[in-house]
Order: structure tokens, then C-alpha cells, then sequence
């Protein structure tokens, strides 16, 4: 007799379409035509033109019933709307923090707080950068030092938890500058620039004691804390039975404040908030969110927008959201490694990222790979995807050209916004592009703009 094996049970999405939005589908030569116009750069293609957009997760949610109904209860008053207070009563449930201002994005508490708690000279250490949080941190006077582990480097290193801090570079840098001149350390969950990688609950802890020793306060990067704490519950010891939402409140219960894009995690399409425990630093923040954003009541955002955040929080933090959201991320890239796509591993939160060094070997970096890669998977499907390899990294001081270790396609995906049967649409796609990786040449810079240039350059075809 053959032996039971138990049957894997299926997830499926927590929720059912309500109203659609038509997607445009286009021929090859329609794809053609509009990606050689945009300079072979997605970033420079029409939203009408592509058929699934995974360009990026921040921004491109799908709300629920309810959090529509909340745009129609916006209390639109300047000072002191309903919706700040429903906001605050989130951040406070949910996240744990005392004090909340809101922000039009998360760029703008990083800017807010960024001036309040850095002076010139300082250092802030951080697990891998962040565009905006570096920029920040950079022209309030400060130095952006990395002390994510090694393994977060290299693509194949399979390290469970590759957001981890490395408590010994940290230590050496305590050691170095005295902690004086560190004012906090800012702790991404999870490390977008790494490919969607998870902290662990332990190292934050580990962290809290050195730096409560020092008095060095740590600032929580919260933009995706809620798909952080999904892989706390799946790979770290003790958490299994938690739920999403205890593992959240325990991640900010071992920091001092936090910047947020809820862009991402909190299911809205704009909004941000700065949070923080310390009420001379919130004094400060909230006069002078009054100078760049708006009223510490409103920050730039409409009474509407905040409700629909106020509600977002809420819906984030549920195990089967969660499970629905990062399990059709892990569909997809289970899917694109059974074929024998060379992918980022493991498989972070937010999205894939393909290895154009490896599936592309016979172009050199300077033939921009990633670029071509991600107008070649356009040009098969209408898949729109983005570069992070050499266009993204840029130039040093000396206008030389960085060369990243890492080459990556990312594909990112929006949540709550695409079906099973897109992930297999956008895997065959993928496989295809791989079939016919051999014939695939190189590109040439045509135009190449001075400042993030991967936004705007432009390319021709070798
Ligand atoms: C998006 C993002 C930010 C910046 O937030 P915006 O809302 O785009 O201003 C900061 N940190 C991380 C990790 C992000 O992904």
C-alpha cells in the first residue's frame, strides 16, 4: 500500500473584484514601435501601452470596498479633520508609537526628520541605502554608512534573513566616531534595495541592547514592516503561532520612531507619516512639517487620503492578506526557477528580480544588460519592468561609471492588483525572452541625463 502523503493546500486571494479595469492588449510590432520611441527605457513608455505593469509596488495598490467608502467620509477642514484622528488611532493600535504626523509621502518624514536629529558631520549607519532616505540623511549634513551583512550582496547566498545588521560594523563604527556623533541607525523592514530582504526579530533585539547602551536611538524604515513580519512568522523561531499584526507592533516596539511610504505596506496610492515616542522631537516635527508639507493635522494630504490609510493599516496587517500578498510573489518566482530563470534568492517580499550577468552572459556590463532585458520582456508581452543594474547605479564624483556586482530586472508586484493567471502569463513570457536569450544584442547610451539618470536615459539598439 502507498503511503498518505498530505495534500498541499492552495491560498488564494482574501477577497473578490467588485469593478475592473480594462488592460489595452497590443500587437508585437505596436510593442516594437513604442519601446525603440522610448529609448528603450520602460520608464519612458505610456501607462496606455503596457499590458501588466510591475515598474514598481509603491503606489499602484488596489484599495477595498471599504477603504472608498472612507475617500467619501473625508473631512476636508484645514485644522484638526476626523481622519487625522482616525490615522493617529491606527498608528497608535497597529504600530505602537505615541506621536504621528502625516506626510504627502515617505520621502517627505525623511526630509522632516532627517533635519530635526542629524547635524553636520554625523554618521547614520543603515542596513543597505535607500534612494530618498541617503539623499536625505546627505543634505541635512549627515554620512550614510551600510552595515547590512555581507551575504546581502551576492545574489545566490541563500541567508534567511538578508536585512540583518552586521552588530560588528556597527560596534567598529560606535568605536570610530564616538556614539555622539551617531544620532540613530535606520532599519529598514524589509531592505527594498536588496531585493525585498527580511530583518529578524532577534537582531533587532540584539540591536536595541548595543544601542541602548550607547543612547544612539534606531529609526524604523516601516514602508514594507507588515511583509517583514510574514517572514519573521515563517523562518524565525517562537513566531510561528503569532500573528502578523503582534509581530509588527513587536518589530516597532524595539525602535524610537519611524518613516513611512504608505505606498506600499498600508494599501493606499499616496500618503506617508513620520512617527516617533519622543515628544521634544514630535514638538519640533510638527512645526515644521507647517514649513514643507502643511498643517501637522494634514501634512499635505487630503482628509480622504488619510481615512483610506487609517483603513489600509488595518487591512495590512491580517495573516491572510499577507499570505495571498507574498505567497503570489513566491508563485511567481518558484515559477521562474523551475524553469531555469537565474533569479535573486531567496525570494524576497515585493517582488523578482532577474540576474541579467547570468541570462545574458554574452553581453558585458557596459552593453547594459538589465536595460535591454526589460525592453526585450516588453517587447514580448507587454510586461513592463525596470532596470537596477549599471543605468541605475550611475556615476561616481570622477564621472566614472559604477559597476554594481548586481545586474537585476526587477519585477515588482502591485498588491491586490493581479491575478494567478497573470503570474503565468508574465512566467511564459519570461521563459520565452530565455528561450531566445542567445540572439539578444546590446545597447548603446544616446542620451544620458545628469541627475538618477535611469529614469530618463535613452538607448539604441547595437
Ligand atoms: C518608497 C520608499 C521610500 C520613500 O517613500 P516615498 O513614498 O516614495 O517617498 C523610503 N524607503 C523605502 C524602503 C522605500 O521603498
Amino acid at each position: 500500500m502507498k503511503a498518505k502523503v498530505a495534500k498541499k493546500r492552495s491560498w488564494a486571494e482574501p477577497y473578490k473584484i467588485k469593478m475592473v479595469e480594462l488592460l489595452k492588449m497590443t500587437t508585437k510590432e505596436q510593442r516594437k514601435k513604442a519601446i525603440v520611441e522610448a529609448g528603450y527605457n520602460t520608464f519612458l513608455l505610456k501607462s496606455e501601452d503596457v499590458y501588466i505593469d510591475l515598474l514598481t509596488d509603491s503606489g499602484t495598490n488596489a484599495m477595498s470596498d471599504q477603504q472608498w467608502a472612507g475617500l467619501m467620509l473625508g473631512d476636508e477642514a484645514y485644522a484638526g479633520s476626523k481622519n487625522f484622528y482616525h490615522l493617529d488611532d491606527a498608528v497608535k493600535k497597529y504600530y505602537g508609537y505615541k506621536y504621528m504626523i502625516p506626510t504627502h509621502q515617505g520621502r517627505g518624514a525623511e526630509n522632516i526628520l532627517s533635519k530635526i536629529l542629524i547635524k553636520q558631520g554625523d554618521v547614520i549607519p543603515g542596513n543597505m541605502y535607500f534612494t530618498t532616505t541617503r539623499l536625505h540623511q546627505e543634505l541635512a549634513g549627515g554620512n550614510f554608512v551600510d552595515v547590512i551583512i555581507d551575504e546581502a550582496h551576492d545574489s545566490t547566498n541563500l541567508h534567511p534573513f538578508k536585512g540583518n545588521i552586521d552588530l560588528k560594523k556597527v560596534e567598529a563604527l560606535i568605536k570610530k566616531h564616538g556614539s555622539k556623533k551617531i544620532p540613530y541607525i535606520c532599519v529598514a523592514t524589509t531592505v527594498n534595495m536588496a531585493g525585498g530582504q527580511p530583518i529578524s526579530m532577534e537582531n533587532l533585539k540584539a540591536l536595541r541592547k548595543l544601542t541602548k547602551a550607547h543612547g544612539i536611538k534606531i529609526i524604523l524604515d516601516m514602508t514594507r514592516v507588515a511583509e517583514n513580519a510574514y517572514f519573521i512568522k515563517e523562518r524565525e523561531k517562537g513566531y510561528e503561532n503569532k500573528s502578523i499584526a503582534a509581530i509588527v507592533k513587536e518589530t516597532c516596539s524595539y525602535t524610537d520612531g519611524a518613516t513611512m511610504s504608505a505606498k506600499k505596506d498600508a494599501l493606499v496610492n499616496i500618503g506617508g507619516f513620520l512617527a516617533i515616542n519622543d515628544k521634544d522631537v514630535y514638538e519640533e516635527a510638527s512645526n515644521m512639517v507647517v514649513v514643507y508639507e502643511g498643517l501637522h493635522t494634514y501634512g499635505g494630504l487630503a482628509g480622504r487620503d488619510m481615512e483610506a490609510m487609517a483603513i489600509g493599516i488595518g487591512e495590512s496587517v491580517s495573516d491572510e492578506h499577507m499570505n495571498a500578498r507574498i505567497g503570489q510573489v513566491l508563485y511567481l518566482g518558484e515559477k521562474l526557477k523551475e524553469a531555469g530563470i537565474p533569479i535573486v534568492e531567496p525570494i524576497g517580499g515585493h517582488g523578482i528580480f532577474i540576474d541579467a550577468k547570468r541570462f545574458l552572459p554574452h553581453l558585458k556590463q557596459d552593453q547594459f544588460p538589465a536595460q535591454v532585458l526589460a525592453a526585450e520582456i516588453f517587447i514580448d508581452s507587454g510586461v513592463r519592468t525596470m532596470e537596477r543594474g549599471i543605468v541605475s547605479a550611475g556615476r561616481n564624483s570622477k564621472g566614472e561609471n559604477y559597476y554594481p556586482e548586481l545586474e537585476l530586472v526587477r519585477l515588482t508586484i502591485p498588491r491586490r492588483v493581479y491575478t494567478q493567471a497573470h503570474m503565468d502569463v508574465i512566467a511564459e513570457s519570461i521563459e520565452n525572452v530565455y528561450e531566445n536569450r542567445n540572439k539578444i544584442k546590446g545597447l548603446k547610451m544616446v542620451y544620458e541625463p545628469k541627475y538618477l539618470r535611469f529614469f530618463q536615459a535613452k538607448f539604441r539598439k547595437l
